[in-house]
């Protein structure tokens, strides 16, 4: 068995990592949380060094890639980017859908501009009563023509405010089953209708807003309909394993600077005359934050790898989902309770994943929906 990268991988990684160090300090991602500004300048030389267009179509001047390389650039882009995860997140996961779904013309209007340096498309899928269960969305269209009108309420949708464009869904008001009524829709948030506000959330101040997106009869082209017109629940069950791998590598990525903080700072840390690393209470620490890491680190790539070899992950995404979100969660309590008062007073990265790794067991799939989808699955071995 083979655990190591190509070597195209490997000096894609270092390249990317060195353009990441060089355009973006930890005091530029302090900055861009204090003003809540997303950092754009380092957003645009990742444009321009070739970063955005690896997995976008040939057709538009893009780099194939595989998923194991998409869930690498993710991995290292949230490592050292900060909030730059925030839209490569969004970017990663609706090029999918652009690419299975999309017209040539709509992968140019969406994809043309992001690969440049634009904004990604955001997700307006969540609503107040539609969370878990997506099937239960209200915003609804009805059709005049060659155009549709769209009313409803979306809510949860990550940076949406900072985004030209979301992919909507919503449901023919004609047609009671919601299997068969779902349509996705690209939305320029610049419509005539549209209405984006930014929700408070745990943590404060951040580049990366969750927002509110209200639609008042909003009027859209028919053109502007991502895939088959009804088809939008199976489109969006296709992407969602992927989408669900690509968010865990932000997991892996800040449970990784989590820990590295952790022991550096127990090695520095003097107490009753010695470093705190000295202790075994902190090593038991160290030893379970570590192995933690590296237990992410292999179920992550080996469902892109199993994505990749086109093999069936519905069981296996779910626990790497469920595993990653659990273990981030713990490594970074953990790396707080060895940084002491560091953790909780002032301004150490620490305190921002602290609130921020919260979201991935509610995100993307909750723990419970991983549990209930997945269980019935395996028990069918048995
Ligand atoms: C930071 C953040 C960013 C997000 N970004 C986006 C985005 O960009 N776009 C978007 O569309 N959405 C986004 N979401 C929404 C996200 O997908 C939902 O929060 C998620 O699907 C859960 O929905 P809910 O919060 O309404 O919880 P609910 O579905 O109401 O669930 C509440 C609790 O009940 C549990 N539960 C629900 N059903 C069952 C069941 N059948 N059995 C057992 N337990 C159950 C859940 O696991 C959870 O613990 C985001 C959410 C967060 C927190």
């Amino acid at each position: 068995m083979d655990f190591r990268f190509t070597d195209e991988q490997q000096l894609l990684a270092e390249s990317l990592k060195e353009c990441l160090v060089r355009s973006i300090t930890e005091a530029d991602i302090q900055k861009s949380y204090e003003t809540e500004t997303f950092p754009m300048d380092a957003w645009k030389a990742l444009a321009e060094n070739g970063f955005l267009s690896i997995g976008a179509p040939e057709s538009m001047g893009g780099v194939p890639a595989d998923v194991t390389t998409q869930v690498l650039i993710a991995y290292l882009v949230n490592k050292y980017g900060g909030p730059l995860a925030g839209f490569l997140t969004l970017g990663l996961t609706t090029m999918r859908d652009l690419e299975d779904f999309g017209t040539p013309e709509q992968q140019e209007m969406v994809l043309g501009q992001y690969i440049e340096g634009g904004t990604p498309m955001a997700l307006g899928m969540s609503e107040p009563n539609a969370g878990s269960d997506s099937s239960g969305i209200q915003t609804s269209y009805v059709s005049q023509g060659d155009k549709v009108i769209i009313n409803g309420h979306k809510h949860y949708n990550s940076m949406a405010s900072q985004c030209d464009y979301v992919l909507l869904t919503a449901k023919d008001a004609a047609i009671r089953n919601p299997y068969k009524s779902m349509t996705m829709f690209i939305l320029p948030t610049n419509t005539p209708g549209v209405r984006i506000t930014d929700l408070p959330k745990l943590g404060g101040k951040s580049p990366m807003h969750i927002c509110e997106i209200f639609l008042d009869n909003v009027e859209l082209p028919k053109s502007y309909i991502l895939g088959k017109e009804h088809n939008g629940f199976p489109q969006l069950m296709k992407n969602f394993e992927i989408e669900r791998t690509v968010a865990m590598a932000g997991a892996l990525a800040v449970a990784e600077n989590a820990f590295e903080d952790a022991a550096a700072y127990s090695k520095q840390r003097v107490q009753f005359g010695r470093p705190i690393c000295e202790n075994q209470l902190i090593q038991e620490k160290i030893f379970h934050m570590k192995m933690k890491v590296e237990l992410m680190r292999n179920m992550l790539f080996k469902v892109a790898w199993m994505i990749d070899n086109k093999m069936d992950v519905r069981v296996d995404h779910a626990l790497c989902k469920y595993y990653c979100a659990n273990a981030a969660n713990e490594v970074v309590d953990d790396a707080l309770q060895v940084m002491g008062g560091v953790g909780l007073v002032g301004n150490h990265r620490i305190m921002r994943y602290f609130c921020e790794t919260r979201s991935q067991r509610i995100g993307a799939g909750s723990d419970q929906v991983m549990i209930f989808s997945t269980a019935p699955q395996i028990l069918m071995d048995f």
